[in-house]
């Protein structure tokens, strides 16, 4: 590798990006990491949320620096259940991010190069908008979401406020999901985290068949239950939105693999299909592939990291298999559903014991768990489930229909 600019070069400077440069260069000494971000920082303005439950038990002392948030418990709303659950939940953002991977920009071993876009990316070199190749033995691609036409989604929308409150807004724990708001046009819900006394963030979502979203219909929205709750005096910290895939089916190609690319195949993070296909949210599996990747470093030990464009997709592979039935879910809750009915079928679920909500989020559900969330009385009319069963037969019908739509 007598041209390389480093032993692995990183595009994208995101979350993904980040956790894995951290991850690989602190349990390798003699690693060398360039990432190269299109904007004039690293780890954006973000807040990345999670259960502690999905990330491994090993992983945890690890991940410790990044949580600046955390609560033992939290609670959801439906019209016919109220519930708190005894789940620890977390919350990082981009200043611990940065603190994460500060250590490594200052002994040389993370050179980062900042606006700065890459226009090209092979396996073992990238191609600036200037037109400078740079060289590495092995290139992940970690530059964020694109479609695919291989992988059929529905959206996970949402607008967040995070607001200071004059007087304590009195909220003891996170409201992961609180959907006694009116559902309007599919899944609706508002997901509140109180960071302080004063500060919390009011997030309102929906889950809908297309990308679109009207920011200021939302936050109009928000302001109503920021209202509803009392907590009208209040100044505005930050607002954020985000449009995230939900996975509800995916095609196989042959000689494609599932990912369906055949190039570029050190795709990470959102980019590479690491995400759970239900929430859209990609911590957990970023976590667990930035530490697979250090695992298999660890038993090919020379320096020469190619084999990784070898090693992710078949680890992709892996992810899309464990997410059959989660796919499956999907297309029963935006397919087999009313939209205004769809809150039934997350009502019915948080009716079910902890520790399978805990395992259903970590995406490591039993035989017996998905039995579970299958059986009893369905939330979901039994001939438009059946008629969504098969992942085959509804790829089939959605390439027809966009075919007759083109
Ligand atoms: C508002 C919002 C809130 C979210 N909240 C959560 C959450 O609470 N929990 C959770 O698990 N997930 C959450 N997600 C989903 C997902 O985890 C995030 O989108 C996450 O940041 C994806 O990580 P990533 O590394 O794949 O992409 P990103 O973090 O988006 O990083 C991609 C990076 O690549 C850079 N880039 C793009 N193109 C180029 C180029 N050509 N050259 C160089 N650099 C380039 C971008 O500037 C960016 O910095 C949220 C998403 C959004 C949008």
């Amino acid at each position: 590798m007598s041209n390389a600019q480093a032993d692995m070069i990183i595009v994208g400077a995101g979350l993904s990006g980040l956790l894995t440069a951290w991850r690989c260069l602190d349990v390798n000494p003699d690693l060398k990491i360039m990432i190269i971000e299109a904007a004039d920082k690293i780890a954006g303005d973000h807040t990345w949320s999670f259960n502690l439950t999905d990330v491994d038990e090993s992983l945890r002392a690890w991940i410790k620096p990044f949580i600046a948030y955390q609560w033992d418990s939290y609670d959801v709303k439906f019209p016919k259940r109220e519930r708190t659950l005894d789940i620890t939940y977390c919350t990082g953002n981009s200043e611990t991010l940065r603190a994460c991977v500060q250590p490594h920009i200052e002994s040389g071993r993370l050179k980062v190069k900042l606006k700065t876009r890459v226009k090209e990316l092979k396996a073992d070199y990238v191609i600036l908008d200037n037109g400078q190749k740079l060289q590495a033995t092995c290139v992940l691609d970690a530059r964020g979401f694109e479609p695919n036409e291989n992988v059929f989604l529905g959206y996970q929308k949402f607008v967040g406020r995070t607001i200071r409150t004059k007087t304590p807004h009195g909220l003891k724990r996170p409201i992961i999901m609180d959907a006694k708001v009116a559902q309007l046009g599919g899944y609706r819900f508002v997901y509140c985290l109180p960071f302080t006394a004063h500060e919390v963030l009011v997030e309102d979502t929906y889950y809908t068949d297309g990308p679109e979203l009207s920011e200021n219909e939302v936050t109009a929205r928000i302001d109503d239950y920021i209202n509803a709750k009392g907590w009208g005096d209040h100044e505005l910290v930050r607002q954020e939105k985000g449009v995230l895939p939900i996975t509800l089916a995916i095609d196989f190609k042959s000689g494609h693999g599932k990912s369906g690319h055949q190039e570029n195949d050190g795709r990470i993070g959102i980019r590479g299909g690491f995400y759970n296909a239900v929430t859209g949210y990609s911590f957990p599996e970023a976590v667990k592939l930035a530490d697979e990747i250090c695992d298999e470093m660890e038993i090919f030990n020379d320096r020469e990291l190619s084999f990784l464009a070898e090693f992710i997709p078949q680890y992709r592979e892996g992810h899309y298999d464990e997410e059959t039935f989660l796919r499956l879910l999907n297309r029963m809750l935006f397919r087999s559903c009313a939209p205004e009915e769809r809150y039934k079928v997350l009502q019915r679920f948080y009716g079910l014991p902890r520790d399978l909500i805990e395992r259903f989020y970590a995406g490591t559900l039993s035989k017996s768990d998905k039995a579970r969330i299958l059986i009893g009385k369905p939330p979901v009319p039994v001939t438009k489930a059946l008629y969504n069963f098969s992942e085959k037969a509804f790829i089939k019908r959605e390439r027809a229909r966009r075919e007759s739509d083109t």
